[in-house]
This record gives structure tokens, C-alpha cells and sequence, in this order.
């Protein structure tokens, strides 16, 4: 099969050109020189791109579809973060052989995440060369509206969505190093593969959080960069930090719930109550939203929430000292020895 056969195969799919012009939409899709997109009059565009690399970021037995869906979830994960909302995007993809079922289950899986956001897949290439997928997402929000790193203010409270440490649990079982129920391995390893972007979530939160990033790294290492990017006051420089309750970031981790109702496996030592915090703090590949928010406005997050049918919880406070200070439910400090995951380490 040629490259052109492939992709009308796998990846072009009939479009509803919106050439109106009055409201978003894709004017040309897949098949001439430029995808051309019309966002809503007014709107600032937002863009992101991530690239997956067999051997680095999946392995080559993953179901295919799981990764179709993963490759569009980070990106849309990205948008979510900056409160955008997605308009299309373009998939550069290189692949070893033309694998028919691989194509058949990739396509699924990203064209099923695509279709629930109503994101177009407008454009890409197409190469033979090691497996490495490459998604630009384009987004629109309103001007100045965008959700950014740089805003947490002395005071404002750290959120979190969703739930966090599972992906990182159902890394460390495929690597040997717990044993967990198989139930629990399933839950996590769901975690894992099909990430669920909170697109709406970001949207809702326009206007109420102060600052917001997608949680792909591990909690404590991306707080960071929210941290850093943040300041004190008017003039200061070298950005703030953040107290964050263990006993409730502990609560985060589903899995736990799930050892909760029956499975003392989880709870004899196979998988300990540090690595369960190690897990919520320092996983990564959770893919939640974790953002700032005045705590004025602790009220309208919960209602953000609730709109979205998101889980928020409220696991800490911005102040103006830098680092980071863990604290257990009694307020007292905890040793601080977590680090995320980097991929150059
Ligand atoms: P060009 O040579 O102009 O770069 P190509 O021959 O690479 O164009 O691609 C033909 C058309 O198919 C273009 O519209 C391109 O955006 C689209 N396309 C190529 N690969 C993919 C892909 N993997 N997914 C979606 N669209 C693709
Ligand atoms: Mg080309």
C-alpha cells in the first residue's frame, strides 16, 4: 500500500467544512498542500505539539488503539491546561512497516478521542523510519483568557483533578517491581494508556484559576515550574512556593481507594503507603490539571468541578517562600525527597 492509499484509508475522514466564516471550524482538511482553519473571529490561537517514541514513551506491545488515543490525549491535555478550546490537529507519524491491524486500531483509538472533543484531524505527514508519533494541536481561547504557569499568588490555593500516582503504579508492575492485585493492575494500567484530557475542565476554570499546568511529569516537578514562573509581589523576582497536604494528596491515588474495598493484598507491604505518596507525587504520565485559584474563589473551582463531572481537590497553599514544604494532616513538616521524572536523567 502507498502512502497516499494509506492515509485515505486510515486517516482522511469526511469533513463538514464550516466556510462560513463567522464560527470555528476547518475550511480545508487532509488532502491539499495546507490545512486551513478558520477560528472564531477575535479568538487568540493556542498550540501545542508532543511526540511519542516507541521505547521511550510506550512500548512496542501496546494495544494500538490505546496508543491512537494516548498520542491525541497528551496534546489535548496541553490545551486543557491553557483553559483552550480545541479547533483540529495535524499527525506526523513514521512507521517501520505498513501494518494493517496496527493502522486499523491506531486510527480507532485516536479518531474515537478526536470525535468526543470535536478536534479534526486536518493534516500531517507520513514517513517510513522508527515508530514516532508527532501531534500540533490547534486550540482557541479568548483573548488574554489563556491559563498560564505564571500567575499563582501568595495565598491562592493548589488544586488538583482527577487522580493521580495510578499510571505510575502500573509502570513500576510491568517493570517488576510491585505486585498488586489484577484488578488494580487493570484500573492503573487504564490510567496509563488512555489518559483522560481535562479539556473542560480548563475551559471552566477560565477566569476563576490564577495559573494551571498538566500534570505529564510528575506533581512536585511540574508544580515547579508554576512555582518558578510565579512571583511574590509587584517587582520581586525568583518566584514562590507551596505547602501541600500529604494526607490529602495521599487521597488522590484511586488505587489506594480500590485496595480500600478488599484487596489486602495492597495493604500487607506489597505496595506501601510511601510508595503510594511517592506514586501521587513524583508518577507522572497522569495527565490531570494541577492549578492555582484565589481562595475567594474555592466556591467557584468546586462549581468548575461539578459542571464538568471533574473530581477537584483542594490539596494545598501557594506562599511566598520558595520550595516546596510537605506537610502531614497535623501541619507538621515532613523530609522532602521526592524528584520527578526526567527524561534526560
Ligand atoms: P506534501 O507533500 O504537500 O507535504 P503529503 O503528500 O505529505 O503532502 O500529504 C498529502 C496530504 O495528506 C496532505 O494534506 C497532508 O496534510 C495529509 N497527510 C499526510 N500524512 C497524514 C497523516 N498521517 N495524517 C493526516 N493527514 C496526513
Ligand atoms: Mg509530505
Amino acid at each position: 500500500m502507498g502512502e497516499f492509499d494509506l492515509i485515505r484509508r486510515y486517516f482522511a475522514r469526511p469533513s463538514q467544512p464550516e466556510a462560513s466564516g463567522v464560527s470555528a471550524g476547518t475550511v480545508v482538511g487532509i488532502g491539499d498542500d495546507c490545512a486551513i482553519l478558520q477560528p472564531t473571529p477575535g479568538m487568540q490561537l493556542a498550540i501545542s505539539s508532543d511526540m511519542l517514541v516507541e521505547g521511550r514513551h510506550f512500548l512496542s506491545t501496546v494495544n494500538p488503539a490505546h496508543l491512537g488515543h494516548k498520542a491525541l490525549a497528551v496534546n489535548l491535555s496541553d490545551l486543557a491546561a491553557c483553559g483552550a478550546r480545541p479547533l483540529g490537529f495535524t499527525l506526523a507519524l513514521s512507521l517501520p512497516s505498513v501494518n494493517e491491524a496496527w493502522l486499523a486500531g491506531f486510527s480507532h483509538g485516536l479518531f474515537a478521542l478526536a470525535g468526543a472533543h470535536a478536534c479534526p484531524l486536518v493534516g500531517g505527514d507520513t514517513t517510513r523510519g522508527p515508530l514516532n508519533i508527532c501531534i500540533t494541536v490547534f486550540g482557541e481561547v479568548p483573548p488574554g483568557q489563556a491559563l498560564l504557569r505564571s500567575g499563582a499568588k501568595v495565598g491562592d490555593e493548589l488544586w488538583v483533578s482527577g487522580t493521580l500516582g495510578d499510571a505510575r503504579l502500573a509502570l513500576e508492575v510491568f517493570r517488576g517491581n510491585v505486585s498488586v492485585p489484577a484488578e488494580v493492575f487493570d484500573a492503573a494500567r487504564m490510567r496509563m494508556e488512555q489518559p483522560a484530557p481535562r479539556v473542560a475542565l480548563g475551559q471552566a476554570l477560565r477566569g476563576i484559576a490564577s495559573a494551571a499546568i498538566d500534570v505529564s511529569d510528575g506533581l512536585l516537578g511540574d508544580l515547579g515550574h508554576v512555582l518558578r514562573a510565579s512571583h511574590a509581589g509587584q517587582g520581586t523576582t525568583g518566584g514562590v512556593g507551596v505547602r501541600i497536604n500529604t494526607a490529602k494528596a495521599a487521597n488522590l491515588f484511586a488505587s489506594n481507594l480500590i485496595a480500600a474495598n478488599g484487596h489486602p493484598a495492597c495493604a500487607d507491604g506489597h505496595f506501601s503507603s510511601k510508595m503510594q505518596l511517592d506514586c501521587v507525587l513524583a508518577g507522572g504520565d497522569d495527565y490531570e490539571l494541577a492549578f492555582t485559584a484565589p481562595a475567594a474563589l474555592h466556591s467557584a473551582v468546586l462549581a468548575a468541578g461539578l459542571s464538568t463531572s471533574t473530581l477537584v481537590t483542594c490539596i494545598g497553599q501557594i506562599e511566598a517562600e520558595p520550595g516546596v514544604r510537605l506537610v502531614d494532616s497535623e501541619g507538621q513538616l515532613l523530609h522532602n525527597s521526592y524528584s520527578s521524572f526526567d527524561h534526560f536523567a
